[in-house]
């Protein structure tokens, strides 16, 4: 027998067997429960894995294929080593950003989706899981508002791809053909300033250059300001410039901040007709992380069968009332990713018109009627060729395990706790949340010196130049209290925050740093939030009797400007 033959039949045992094998079974799932073992066994207190050790990039690069394979067994014990240091998201005392814990059923998705391995590029090799990407869309076709039967959804690689392909049909519109004889001419994406950077991303990647990216300022609440969209719009079109793509951001990064959607589309629509335009700018909604609260769409707020508090109830309502609009925009970008609780990557580019995605056919005049004739040929338009049916069957999974009421109820509580946190820190003189009239699951707050005004600093931050320095003093004193927080947080006491470096520019330029409480777990309880905001305390006195010599300069100059 071939030498190869013995190795050959060792591994044959390391797949799935291709026939039924009971057997065969038991071992993988032995195998998958060791796993579970050793994740387990890496949970504490803390709201990281294991332990955090220093990431040795030297000795990563020193690695070399080995001669010999390891076993299945040594392979798992190894992967499950990689788990040390990061956070646990789902972890109550986890508060840093929008990175959701995944469910159980998206886990299972993924092993199902893995296990067959379909190609999503047609359906002759994804078969019953390209209808099940037709399915999702349909759902959330139905939650936004579109026509089921006119919509199309298609899963890509993150928001970013929802707007890249946003842009690139908004490009096709302002400049038909551009996607075969180039892109010769320029044309802008106009977003907001407190937008999330893939505008520029997408304006790089797509020929364009960051130069045809507007990023729109926004008002106190971090809402792109319509006047000042309108104004650079028409500028671009009085000097016979085009319009890419206007997009609006529902639910922005880091504040949550919701855009004047219907505003925006009926600016386009004015503008169409004041400049005879013979096309329409492409309006995409950049609500991957806001899609999510459609679910509340219809929601009998008056029964209030969910029994939200009221502030909740008023939050969720406002949100609503900030998606109206979205069954009349263009695209629509979803993360499941982020408010949907599945793992990386499953987001999906959802369109009004599903004919507008043939704009991206690379055979157009030959392209058969891919979603009348029964065929499903995304690969004639979609960026990437082989595609993952992983973020499809776990979005499936979780639309399926939620219905409709149990993402209300996710939703309900994380925004609940945050407004529960909100109350927690207002009640502390020296703490300012900057986004108080914000609906969503984030605060961000910013912490001050003792003898500063906080009801009035902040606007003067924002406002006055001659207050730079002291917004840097502050700046620095946030900065100051989240490594506090950080180091104790990391020690199993308090709540790892997040922090926004620039969570808005003031008009005269300075970066606003805050502290960010983004609550995405559903096992956060009131009491981790009162231990939050004890820490913060802690935090505060700790820095009062610790000056350095930036804050100890901080303080004089608060005082020369003081009100
Ligand atoms: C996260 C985010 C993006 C980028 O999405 P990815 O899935 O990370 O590519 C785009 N826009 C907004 C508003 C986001 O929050």
């Amino acid at each position: 027998m071939p030498a190869y033959q013995s190795i050959l039949s060792d591994l044959r045992r390391s797949f799935p067997q291709p026939t039924s094998d009971r057997i065969h079974d038991s071992y993988v799932t032995h195998t998958l429960m060791r796993v579970l073992d050793q994740v387990d066994a890496l949970k504490s207190e803390l709201p990281i894995w294991g332990r955090k050790a220093p990431l040795d990039y030297a000795q990563a690069r020193s690695q070399r294929l080995q001669h010999r394979g390891i076993s299945l067994e040594e392979v798992s014990t190894e992967l499950v080593g990689y788990l040390n240091g990061l956070n646990i998201w789902g972890h109550p005392r986890t508060q840093i950003n929008i990175c959701p814990p995944p469910t159980v059923a998206s886990l299972v998705a993924q092993v199902v989706a893995g296990l067959a391995n379909p190609n999503m590029v047609w359906d002759e090799v994804s078969q019953r899981f390209a209808v099940a990407e037709v399915e999702v869309a349909a759902m959330v076709s139905q939650l936004v508002g579109y026509d089921p039967q006119i919509s199309a959804g298609i899963f890509t690689f993150g928001g970013t791809g929802c707007t890249l392909y946003a842009s690139r049909i908004g490009l096709e519109k302002a400049l038909p053909g551009s996607l075969r004889q180039g892109v010769r001419e320029d044309a802008a994406i106009l977003a907001s300033c407190s937008g999330h950077y893939c505008k520029l991303t997408v304006a790089g990647w797509l020929g364009l250059g960051h130069r045809n990216v507007y990023a729109i300022p926004t008002d106190g609440r971090n809402q792109m300001r319509l006047d000042l969209l309108e104004k650079k719009a028409r500028e671009i079109l009085s000097s016979g410039g085009k319009i890419a793509c206007l997009v609006a951001t529902l639910g922005t990064t880091d504040s949550f901040a919701l855009d004047d959607l219907e505003g925006v589309l009926d600016l386009r629509d004015r503008l169409v007709a004041e400049f005879s335009l013979d096309y329409r700018p492409h309006v995409h909604a950049d609500a991957v992380i806001g899609w999510a609260w459609c679910v509340f769409g219809g929601y009998p707020w008056e029964d209030n069968p969910l029994g939200f508090r009221p502030r909740t109830l008023r939050a969720l309502a406002a949100t609503v009332e900030r998606l109206a609009g979205l069954d009349r925009a263009d695209s629509i970008g979803i993360d499941f990713h982020k408010t949907g609780f599945t793992p990386y990557a499953s987001s999906m580019l959802l369109v009004k018109d599903g004919q507008d995605l043939k704009k991206l056919g690379r055979n157009y005049e030959e392209m058969p009627y891919l979603f009348q004739t029964g065929e499903y040929h995304p690969g004639l338009f979609t960026l990437e060729t082989s595609r993952s049916g992983s973020g499809i069957l776990a979005a499936l999974a979780n639309l399926r395990l939620f219905g409709r009421t149990g993402l209300q109820s996710l939703l309900g509580h994380i925004v609940e706790k945050a407004q529960v946190l909100r109350e927690l820190l207002e009640a502390r003189p020296y703490l300012t949340i900057v986004n108080r009239d914000n609906f969503g699951p984030v605060t961000l707050f910013r912490a001050y010196p003792a003898g500063v005004d906080t009801f009035r600093v902040h606007e003067r931050e924002l406002s006055d130049a001659t207050y730079a320095l002291s917004l840097q003093a502050h700046n620095l004193h946030n900065r100051r209290l989240a490594s506090f927080l950080h180091e104790e947080a990391m020690s199993g006491r308090g709540v790892l925050l997040g922090q926004s470096d620039c969570y808005r520019l003031t008009p005269y330029g300075e970066p606003v740093v805050a502290l960010k409480s983004y609550i995405i777990s559903p096992f956060v309880e009131d009491h981790h939030l009162g231990e939050l905001v004890e820490k913060i305390a802690q935090a505060h006195r700790h820095l009062e009797n610790t000056p350095v010599m930036a804050s100890a300069q901080g303080r004089r100059i608060d005082l020369q400007h003081m009100p």
